[in-house]
């Protein structure tokens, strides 16, 4: 869709949702400034480096490109030639506190027989998995694909028809237990709803097409990391013409009116035709927009609502290799649902909690220097809350990190760290400027998805667009990628 004249629009935040808005909206003829706080593009989606060693700040795991790759395809570019990548296979280790293993794995057979060797009757039960998932993907994704700007779009969609496969009232584990017997193996197909932040055991049963997702189409690495993916995004965001001001921090949105006008920062006043914003949507409205010009989303609102979970992660740059690591790693507890309820309902530590660790240099020698190993560990841990005080937790979460590290075979590890960066729920919220240090943003429960959610077209103001994990269809970055283009199409729409 091309504009009959030049219109300008201004994005608060380069993370991947703000830059894969910028590359359509480019394409399609708007005058597009990226105002970015930080030095670098890529939000959460960024790098770490330091003394040879590289790290992805956030995301790891990238899911389903296809989304991603049509963008590229629209503004006339090949993903996988701008940004390579390849197919992990396997793609991940689960070790089970309760005992046992589990090398995950995208070919079928592979599946059902590592499967059948932890718990033999269960084996035939992957396929009835993936039938099952794939139809309700095909059911589902027009809801994904669509903005829910009301109640009415919520009748009109095709949601009502496709509800008896979503079981909407059941949760994620009590679906999987329909499948899978033996208990390991229904937190192996559930615990990804740690992508989004939340409890499998509060989930909707909808989500489970997260593990079809990786089993149907892969888990990719791109090398370099997935900052590679939003470096990438910024080059070609540029070459349509997108300005990219980084270490510009927006201290303001303006508006006239109920209309969003442009955005302030200590350099002046940029004046826009429409605004997108792509920053922590939470974090954004308390701090960008006056309280008093909000009437849903009101700061009071916004503190009620539910909040996923924050993270507890060493970056650590390693002397030798970590052979005894797959590339992606899952440590779940023995008591899982302990360390759950530890995380979002009781808001304390646990002492053997679930993690997950990264060792992307066994097959990717851009992580570290030749020799040595990037290790990423990131601990699912409770978002700030007054039972937690870091400045007390840090250093004693650390030793209980390093402790969980050595159960996977690692135990010497401390002599060996060479580098290391560690980031708390505080960091999160204060550094990297994320409400609550909620790393996943507004939880995914009902009550907060669909049109429940902040909208792609902003509901409280005209001309004001979100895309990003906090806005529909919701965190994760194949999602993000989807709010860019809902939020990209009605926006050109409506400058039309
Ligand atoms: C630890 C962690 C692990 C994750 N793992 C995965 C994973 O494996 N796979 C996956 O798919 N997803 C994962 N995610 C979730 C999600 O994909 C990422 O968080 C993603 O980066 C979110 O993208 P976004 O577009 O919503 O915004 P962000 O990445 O948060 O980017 C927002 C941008 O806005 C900027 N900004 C903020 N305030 C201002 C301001 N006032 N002025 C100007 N700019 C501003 C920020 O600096 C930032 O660049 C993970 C997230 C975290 C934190």
């Amino acid at each position: 869709m091309h504009l009959p004249m030049p219109q300008r629009v201004l994005i608060v935040g380069a993370g991947p949702g703000g830059l894969a808005t910028a590359m359509l909206l480019a394409k399609a003829g708007v005058e597009v400034t990226i105002l970015e706080k930080e030095p670098r593009v890529g939000g959460r989606t960024s790098p770490i480096e330091g003394q040879g060693y590289r790290f992805d700040l956030g995301p790891t795991f990238f899911l389903y490109p296809q989304i991603l790759e049509e963008i590229f395809a629209e503004v006339g570019r090949d993903l996988k030639r701008e940004v390579p990548m390849r197919k992990l296979d396997p793609q991940y280790r689960l070790i089970f506190g309760a005992g046992g293993e589990l090398v995950c794995t995208s070919d079928v057979e592979r599946m059902v027989a590592a499967i059948a060797k932890l718990a033999p009757a269960d084996g035939p039960q992957f396929r009835r998995f993936m039938n099952d998932n794939r139809l309700k993907l095909e059911k589902f994704a027009p809801c994904l694909q669509s903005p829910f700007l009301s109640w009415t779009d919520l009748l009109q969609t095709r949601l009502l028809a496709v509800l008896p496969y979503l079981k909407p009232l059941k949760s994620l584990h009590a679906e999987l237990a329909g499948y899978f017997a033996d208990p390991r193996l229904q937190l192996a197909f559930t615990f990804q709803s740690k992508y989004l932040g939340m409890s499998p055991f509060q989930c909707p049963s909808l989500f489970s097409i997260l593990s079809y997702l990786e089993y149907e189409h892969g888990i990719w690495h791109p090398t370099g990391g997935c900052s590679e993916l939003t470096r990438g995004m910024a080059r070609v965001a540029k070459e349509l013409g997108a300005r990219i001001r980084l270490g510009e921090p927006v201290q303001e949105i303006l508006f006239e009116g109920r209309r969003a006008i442009g955005a302030r920062t200590a350099q002046g006043e940029h004046r826009a035709d429409a605004v997108v914003v792509n920053a922590d949507f939470a974090h954004a409205m308390t701090t960008l927009v006056p309280n008093r010009l909000r009437r849903r989303w009101t700061d009071a609102t916004i503190a009620r609502k539910r909040f996923s979970c924050s993270t507890f992660m060493l970056y650590l740059g390693i002397e030798g290799r970590c052979d005894q690591l797959e590339h992606h790693n899952i440590y779940i507890a023995e008591n899982y649902r302990q360390n759950l309820e530890d995380i979002e309902r009781r808001h304390v530590l646990t002492d053997d909690p679930s993690f997950y660790v990264e060792n992307p240099s066994g097959i990717d020698d851009t992580m570290a220097p030749p020799g040595h190993s990037a290790l990423y560990l990131l601990v699912p841990v409770s978002h700030q809350h007054p039972n937690l005080d870091w400045t007390r937790e840090r250093d004693r979460y650390r030793r209980v990190a390093l402790r969980q590290l050595a159960k996977l075979g690692l135990p010497d590890i401390e002599k060996r760290i060479r580098f290391e960066r560690i980031l708390t729920p505080v960091d999160w919220e204060q550094n990297v400027g994320v409400y609550r240090g909620a790393t996943f943003n507004l939880a995914h429960n009902l009550g907060q998805m669909l049109h429940l959610r902040p909208r792609n077209r902003f509901e409280e103001f005209e001309r004001m667009y979100l895309v990003g994990g906090g806005t529909h269809p919701g965190s994760g970055l194949p999602v993000i990628f989807e709010s860019a283009r809902i939020s990209a199409r009605l926006l050109l729409q409506d400058l039309r």
